[in-house]
Order: structure tokens, then C-alpha cells, then sequence
């Protein structure tokens, strides 16, 4: 079992899919970072760290904390390799998020045209998502995207990932380096 799943307290608490604003509390700040801290431990360690992060950076656009690093900083390796990824309609990767469940961009649509009143929240309930994945959906609906319009790059090689991994993620001594291989 992965840390991600035996630690969902941890991974799906609600800081961790978008870190709190410059305007938050002291106290929310330093509980984030708390959750950043035991996450990224439980990523170092992670057997499925090469192949999670991997997928986190070059194959799916994902949401929260996934394979030590946050979804901005997935953002800036994609920068780096120059690669683009669609913003994915699956919600799951590798042993992470395994609570969460495929939702389709039709299917927010279709949800957020039912339900005009919900707030995001039990909009993601009511999928089984998570809030930034409907966020994301709602937000390329109103940009006019749908998920078939852009044509992916080539994906880059593990060796460059992991470059930009130790580039944009403060590397200490306890987080994994390369060497691992990818599972898939
Ligand atoms: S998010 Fe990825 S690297 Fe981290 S514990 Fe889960 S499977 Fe392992």
C-alpha cells in the first residue's frame, strides 16, 4: 500500500489540493506546510515515486500533491521540458487518489447545468472528484476548450523529469534521487 493510501488523511485533506492563500491565517499556513512535510516523506520513500511523478508531470494533468511535488510545481517542470499535458478526465494515478473515481468534462457540465445552486464543493461530492478537478472543468468550459481540441507534445524522457524535479523542487537529503525505474 502506498503512503498516499494508507495516509488519505493526509494526501485528500482539503489544504492539499490548493495551497492556502497569501491572506490565510498563520496558523492554516503552518498546517500546510505540516501536510507538505509528511507528504513529501511518505513520497520519498514510495517504491512508485520515478513512475508517479513521471505520470504527474508528462502524462496526466492531475490535481493536489502528487509524487513530492504540488500542482504549481508540476506547472513549472512542464515549463522546463516543454511539455504539455490535457488536463486529464481521470482523477486517479498510480496507487495515489485511489478513492477518487473517472468524471468526465460532459459530465461536470451536465452536473453543474442540474444543480445551478451548488456550490463547487458538493458539485465534487456529487462526482466523486475533487474540487479542482471541477474547477479546472468549469473553467475550460468557459474558455470554449473541450478536452479533444489540443494535440499533445512528446512526452519527454525520465532522465529530463527528474532533472526538472531536483531544478524546481527544493531536494533535501531524505527525497528520493534518480535511480528508480518506472513500474510501467
Ligand atoms: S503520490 Fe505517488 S509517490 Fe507519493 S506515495 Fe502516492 S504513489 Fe507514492
Amino acid at each position: 500500500m502506498t503512503g498516499c493510501i494508507a495516509r488519505s488523511d493526509i494526501f485528500q485533506h482539503r489544504l492539499m489540493e490548493e495551497p492556502p492563500p497569501a491572506s490565510a491565517t498563520r496558523r492554516t499556513r503552518e498546517r500546510y506546510e505540516q501536510l507538505v512535510r509528511e507528504a513529501k516523506a511518505l513520497c520519498a520513500s514510495c517504491p512508485l515515486f520515478t513512475d508517479c511523478l513521471y505520470s504527474a508531470v508528462a502524462e496526466h494533468d492531475v490535481s493536489g500533491f502528487v509524487a513530492g511535488t504540488t500542482a504549481a510545481q508540476r506547472r513549472s517542470m512542464r515549463n522546463l521540458l516543454d511539455v504539455e499535458v490535457q488536463a486529464d478526465d481521470f482523477d486517479q494515478l498510480a496507487g495515489a487518489r485511489g478513492t477518487r473515481r473517472p468524471v468526465s468534462h460532459e459530465e461536470v457540465l451536465r452536473l453543474r447545468g442540474q444543480y445551478p445552486s451548488d456550490s463547487l464543493e458538493s458539485l465534487a461530492m456529487r462526482l466523486g472528484c475533487s474540487l479542482s478537478t471541477v474547477k479546472r472543468h468549469l473553467r475550460r468550459a468557459r474558455r470554449g476548450q473541450s478536452p479533444a481540441t489540443k494535440t499533445p507534445r512528446p512526452r519527454p524522457e525520465v532522465n529530463a523529469v527528474l532533472d526538472a524535479f531536483e531544478t524546481v523542487v527544493d531536494v533535501q537529503p531524505c527525497q528520493p534521487r534518480r535511480g528508480g525505474s518506472r513500474v510501467a
